[in-house]
């Protein structure tokens, strides 16, 4: 573990203009060169002419992490707490529901969920709030995916919840399976540790396929090729909002490429070396050209809320949107900027060795490889996934406490939106 290495975190940059002025591409100093040995010692490449690559705190937000916790919470609630209808920057009254729902000119889209059949009432519950709150204005296409065949039962239930199309799908084994290049005796052994270290789900197999079949693998389903949007959803999920416009059409419409309710920190030993095997990466050949300059970079790395969290992390604030919930593109995971990374972070056999979350995968790729204003935060959508929340104060929602984050107020400090408000939103009153 690089767990010396504490708040910077280096990069080579393609060339200094084309970054934006929120990086301080400072020289290292002799002062962090114990880092960079830190680094060669664990076989990272350090190119001569790296540049310190550093969260700066543009808000003047610092402090104990408990007061810059109060101020980004502050910054939340003040948020959230402003009334809001829907997006602002679109033109909303063209993505109203159809008056002919059977006619609909359709985006290219469909929703998403890997269930297994055993959590048939928990989906089922889900689909039917799902309908009341969007779908049944739109009849969105299903597309259940599983790694086992879905039973007769599961299929009839379903069908029941919707007028719209489903399509149940058996994942092939190929992009779900464990690769066969794993070592088993590390993988356990690694398991075993992460167990010890109450990592949720470390000793679980399947989890770990789901993630890595998540975050690299579903957009190839051969059933998904033919679609570019998805809306992923899980069991037992809730929506609050009634939703009156195509999120599809809106994401189109405004060449968005990713869309989340909620953003929070995860558990920074499941992603020990994530970000720096990702600087590996980027430091080899030419991959820092996939670099988009407009990417969130102040967000990946944000070390004063919890600041434990990037000492474990080698620099990765562990901020993520949290995947249960996601609209997105799917030809942005499926380009080469994001397949590229994909590919070299499966080489590292780290969706084992470590706990590495479809969440943070995705969130990561995006916030290098990607346009911070290309992610929209859907705000205006009321959402749960236990234990966390996204309650707007909109005339179209019910039933959340308007700017709860969770009902356990010790979870307050998970929340990353502060950070997401305050670096990556030029500002929040244009979209809302
Ligand atoms: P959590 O939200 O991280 O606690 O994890 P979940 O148990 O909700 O799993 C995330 C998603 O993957 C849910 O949609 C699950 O139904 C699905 N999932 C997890 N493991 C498996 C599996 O082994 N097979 C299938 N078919 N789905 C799975
Ligand atoms: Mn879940």
């Amino acid at each position: 573990y690089i767990n010396e290495v504490s708040v910077e975190s280096y990069l080579r940059p393609v060339s200094v203009k084309s970054l934006t002025s929120k990086f301080d591409f400072s020289y290292l100093s002799n002062k962090t060169s114990a880092n960079v040995d830190t680094f060669k010692q664990y076989g990272y490449q350090i190119k001569p002419k790296n540049v310190k690559f550093q969260y700066l705190n543009s808000k003047n937000k610092d402090g104990e992490p408990k007061q810059v916790l109060d101020m980004n919470t502050d910054t939340y609630e003040k948020v959230v707490q402003k009334e809001i209808n829907e997006p602002k920057d679109y033109d909303i009254e063209s993505i109203r529901p159809p008056e002919n729902i059977d006619t609909y000119a359709r985006a290219n889209a469909t929703i998403v969920a890997l269930v297994r059949n055993t959590e048939i009432t928990k989906i089922g519950r889900t689909i039917k709030r799902f309908e009341s709150s969007f779908n049944s204005k739109f009849n969105y296409p299903y597309t259940f995916i599983n790694d086992q065949p879905f039973s007769d039962r599961f299929k009839k239930r379903m069908a029941k919840f919707t007028k719209a199309k489903i399509n149940f799908v058996t994942i092939p084994a190929e992009l779900w399976d464990k690769p066969s290049s794993i070592d088993g005796e590390r993988e356990t052994a690694a398991m075993d540790v992460m167990k010890d270290h109450n990592i949720a789900y470390a000793k679980m197999g399947s989890y770990h396929n789901m993630c890595r079949f998540y975050l690299g693998n579903f957009y190839n389903v051969p059933e998904l090729t033919k679609y570019k949007y998805y809306w992923r959803i899980e069991p037992d999920v809730d929506f609050y909002t009634d939703i009156k416009y195509d999120v599809f059409k809106y994401l189109e419409g405004t060449g968005k490429i990713y869309g989340f309710t909620i953003n929070l920190y995860d558990i920074d030993e499941s992603v020990a070396t994530l970000w720096p095997e990702t600087l590996r990466y980027l430091n080899s050949g030419d991959n820092y050209k996939y670099i988009d300059p407009n990417g969130a970079f102040q967000w990946l790395l944000e070390n004063k809320q919890n600041p434990k969290k990037n000492v474990v992390t080698g620099g990765y604030s562990t901020c993520h949107f949290w995947s249960n919930f996601e609209i997105g593109d799917m030809d942005f995971f499926r380009g080469e900027a994001y397949n590229n990374w994909f590919k070299f972070l499966d080489s590292t056999g780290k969706f084992y060795y470590e706990r590495w979350g479809d969440a943070p995968v995705h969130s990561m790729g995006l916030a290098l490889f990607a346009d911070r204003d290309k992610i929209h935060w859907f705000r205006d959508i009321g959402y749960n996934h236990d234990p966390y929340h996204n309650c707007p104060n909109s005339p179209n929602t019910q039933g959340c406490k308007t700017a709860s984050f969770s009902r356990w107020n010790h979870l307050k400090d998970q929340n990353c939106m502060g950070t997401w408000i305050d670096q990556a939103m030029d500002d929040p009153d244009k979209i809302y």
